[in-house]
């Protein structure tokens, strides 16, 4: 295709403002998608992301259009996942563009993740168009929204789009508009092959699958590559397009989208943001290496039973292929056994892993409180990093814990601003900035410890302020504090996989919420359980549940077998959540108690 009939573009938006549904209605109104596969969030492929409505991983699909002047274009629209976890796929499919569409709800006007998405497009040089999305609601307000945007972002606004995703409207013009705008791509074919890899992943038939933009040059099926940065070299074994379907094509030019195999076997053989060139005639400018990936959140996953250790690790071994933002290593627990630590790049990726492995590979797990990482530098001079709070030497070899902060910008109508400063205060934040974004919206900005938010803050914001504030945050680094380790004890033996590391000025009454917590999620057993919270060698929280007398389990007597036989199913589907410790039975939830003392 001629690049000057090529336009490459990206839809961005906050989450829920609508940009899966337009990316099914421009499918729907180019003939792309016939009726019969026709279903909602036609680029949201795993059904994971349908059932919890966001985009995880970025998709991308060629869209032949006949313009309104007659003549043919190619449009690659590559959709972007809309959460503050996934930014890192934002960044490297927008660097694979020219323009995008920065979508908007009427009804809710400019969020965190607009703005966080408007400058990462700024930054990869994008044309911007906006769309203004969801005037087909009463509660729409067109004006009002676009002078947020002007004052906000600085985009002019003269000729934004109004369309409703959900019924078609005004979605023609938002075509016409991109051919417009968006700038053809300028790569020239006779230049060395320089393409972008913005996504990669692990397919179990044919290995490695890589998305790739085409700069300059073009490739040739059967073609020898090099990846820029390792020098490794493969030979194409299939060139080809998502047309939306995988289609196989045998060469591919300058501004093109497409995908390729080449019987490459490792995920970090084809990593996110390398240039490939060809192995004949390497290019000698590749492309600025992306931001290293760093996991942010860790956690145990545990095997309920021994036998599945084996297991679990083909399964983490498979998700880590598909996914080269998970890590995960092995750890011992005296509590839980043999498992492993995994890394995150935040909570809901956590979630989304913990989930995935439970639907796709059927493991049943342990999952401990999530925990950030720590700086530890001891008396010897020693500084390194933890990601696991009982790694932490003891209290007399310690100099100094720092822990992570992050940048963090909140969106609010101006009668929550007393809830939300409130809110940061009590999580050790120190307020950086505050600013009004229109008379009734104010922009806060916070430095806090990421520790203080993997803890309950999200919910907690969405509380207080009735679900209308929204956030974007970014790591600065780590800063010294006064931490100090939380211990749990069960019956005196201490359960590793339970402590935690808290601030000290925290610490005693975490201990205490804690405690009793436990006396709540660890059923009653036939025996005495005493659960204590200890700080170093001090225990500063006890609790204690008494025995359960034996003739409590003569109600299941008599009565309906099938009644019964449900409850025994029941029972035994709980009991597979337990975790058997010396004698006391513990519930998964129990490991999650940190969570929400509150
Ligand atoms: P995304 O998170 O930006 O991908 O948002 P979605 O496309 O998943 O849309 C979020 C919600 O808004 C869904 O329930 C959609 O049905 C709804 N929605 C999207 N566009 C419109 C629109 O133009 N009008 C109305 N009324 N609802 C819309
Ligand atoms: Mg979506």
């Amino acid at each position: 295709t001629d690049p000057k009939r090529i336009r490459n573009f990206s839809i961005i938006a906050h989450i829920d403002h609508g940009k899966s549904t337009l990316a099914d209605r421009i499918l729907e109104l180019t003939g792309l998608v016939a009726d019969r596969d026709k279903r909602d969030q036609y680029l949201d492929r795993m059904d994971l992301e349908r059932e919890r409505g966001i985009t995880i991983k970025a998709q991308t699909v060629r869209i032949p259009f006949t313009a309104a002047d007659g003549q043919e274009y190619i449009l690659n629209l590559i959709d972007t996942p809309g959460h503050v976890d996934f930014s890192y796929e934002v960044s490297r499919s927008l660097a694979a563009c020219e323009g995008a569409l920065l979508v908007v709800d009427a009804t809710q006007g400019v969020e965190a993740q607009t703005l966080a998405n408007v400058f990462l497009a700024l930054d990869n040089d994008l044309e911007i168009i906006p769309v203004l999305n969801k005037i087909d609601l009463p509660s729409a307000e067109p004006e009002r929204i676009l002078q947020e945007i002007e004052e906000a972002i600085g985009l002019d606004c003269s000729e934004a789009l109004m369309v409703s995703a959900k019924t078609g409207d005004g979605v023609p013009e938002v075509l016409e508009r991109i051919l417009r705008d968006v700038p053809p791509p300028a790569g020239a074919k006779e230049a060395p092959l320089k393409a972008l890899i913005f996504d990669s992943w692990y397919d179990p038939y044919q290995g490695v699958v890589v998305l790739f933009r085409i700069l300059d040059g073009f490739m040739n099926d059967g073609q020898r590559i090099q990846m820029f940065s390792s020098k490794k070299e493969f030979e194409i074994t299939q060139l080809g397009m998502f047309a939306p379907e995988p289609q196989r094509v045998n060469y591919l030019g300058p501004g093109e989208v497409g995908f390729l195999f080449a019987s490459i076997k490792d995920l970090t053989d084809a990593r996110v943001g390398d240039t490939i060139t060809a192995a004949s005639n390497p290019t000698a400018t590749p492309f600025p290496d992306f931001k290293k990936i760093q996991p942010m959140v860790f956690c145990g996953l545990y095997p309920s039973e021994p036998s599945q250790y084996e297991p679990l690790k083909k399964s983490l071994e498979r998700l880590q292929l598909n996914d080269a933002a998970f890590n995960f290593d092995p750890e011992t627990s005296q509590a839980l056994g043999f498992g492993f630590r995994c890394g995150f790049l935040g909570l809901l990726h956590m979630e989304i892993i913990q989930e995935r492995l439970e639907r796709e590979f059927q493991a049943q797990l342990i999952a401990t409180a999530p925990s950030v990482a720590y700086q530890v530098t001891t008396i010897d001079g020693a500084t390194f990093t933890i990601d696991n709070p009982s790694e932490l030497p003891a209290r007399e070899q310690i100099e100094e814990i720092a822990e992570p902060y992050v940048r963090m910008e909140i969106h609010v109508p101006n009668e929550y601003v007393g809830s939300v400063l409130t809110l940061c205060e009590e999580k050790r934040g120190i307020q950086k900035d505050m600013r009004y974004m229109t008379s009734s919206r104010v922009i806060i900005t916070y430095e806090l410890p990421f520790a203080e938010i993997v803890f309950d803050f999200f919910d907690r914001l969405k509380s207080v302020t009735r679900g209308f504030a929204s956030m974007d945050y970014e790591v600065i680094g780590f800063f010294p504090a006064d931490l100090v380790k939380l211990d749990i004890l069960i019956n005196g033996e201490p359960m590793d996989a339970m402590s935690t590391i808290a601030h000290r000025d925290k610490a005693y009454h975490r201990g205490r919420a804690l405690a009793l917590k436990l006396k709540r999620t660890i059923p009653r057993q036939l025996f005495e359980v005493i659960i204590q919270a200890a700080i170093g060698n001090k225990i500063v929280a006890k609790e204690r549940n008494a025995p359960l007398r034996k003739n409590v389990t003569a109600k299941c007597y008599g009565g309906d077998i099938t009644r019964k036989r449900k409850l025994l199913e029941k029972q035994k589907e709980g009991k597979r959540r337990m975790k058997q410790m010396g004698n006391v039975e513990i519930p998964q939830e129990a490991f999650m108690a940190a969570l929400s003392l509150d």
